[in-house]
């Protein structure tokens, strides 16, 4: 007895061949309809190219405090338009939302923590205020002793220099201002080290190979 299917079969993955059993069932089926190569080509590259969009995404979900997840969830967004028809408000919703800058108080910087800021009146009548803006920390935890990392953004009229700065603190060492350039060179930095950090994270469980003879 023959046994008809009438559900398409996961093809067979060559040896070698990338891209798992449903590019390869893509390939196969359009193959046997009698689709020509190119588009054949073009089904496979965007199959491909959302297989990699869906891994960037759960890794992006999975770090919930990554930067750049509020643009996943708009390029989510606009997949289920695609696929389902569902209207793209949420989306424009949210690329408002991301786009939107609050309005600054007078005098103040849209950053601005007013509340936190401080004005210092001198005798000659001027106020110059020590505009304080928003922070972040970063606790390096090894179970004992803790590394505490504390950045602010900051500007102060009473400076020459009034341009905005954000200054570093490491623990309790006197913290280091930086401009945006050399604040974007140290971020360029940080990242550095923090893909050599992954790494080191990733091999820290390979084990010792056992000694020879010799060694022993
Ligand atoms: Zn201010």
């Amino acid at each position: 007895m023959t046994i008809i299917s009438d559900q398409p079969v996961a093809a067979k993955m060559k040896p070698g061949q990338l891209g798992g059993p449903l590019l390869a069932t893509v390939r196969h089926t359009l193959t046997d309809a009698g689709v020509g190569q190119a588009v054949i080509d073009e089904a496979v590259q965007a199959l491909a190219a959302g297989q990699v969009y869906q891994a960037a995404t759960v890794s992006v979900k999975e770090q919930n405090t990554h930067a750049v997840r509020p643009f996943f969830d708009c390029l989510d967004l606009v997949i289920n338009h695609i696929v389902t028809g569902a209207p793209l408000d949420a989306a424009r919703e949210a690329a408002e939302a991301l786009a939107a800058t609050p309005p600054a108080q007078d005098g103040h910087h849209p950053w601005c923590h007013v509340d936190r800021c401080k004005p210092h009146r001198y005798d000659d009548g001027v106020v110059l205020t020590e505009h304080r803006g928003p922070e972040c920390t970063a606790e390096l935890a090894d179970g004992h002793e803790v590394l505490r990392l504390r950045a602010e953004l900051g500007s102060d009229e009473n400076l020459i220099d009034d341009h905005a700065s954000v200054f570093i603190w490491a623990g309790d060492n006197d913290g280091l201002s930086y401009d945006q350039a050399s604040l974007g060179r140290a971020i360029d930095s940080l990242d550095s080290f923090l893909d050599g950090l992954r790494h080191l994270h990733r091999v820290m469980g390979q084990p010792r190979a056992p000694k020879t003879e010799e060694q022993a």
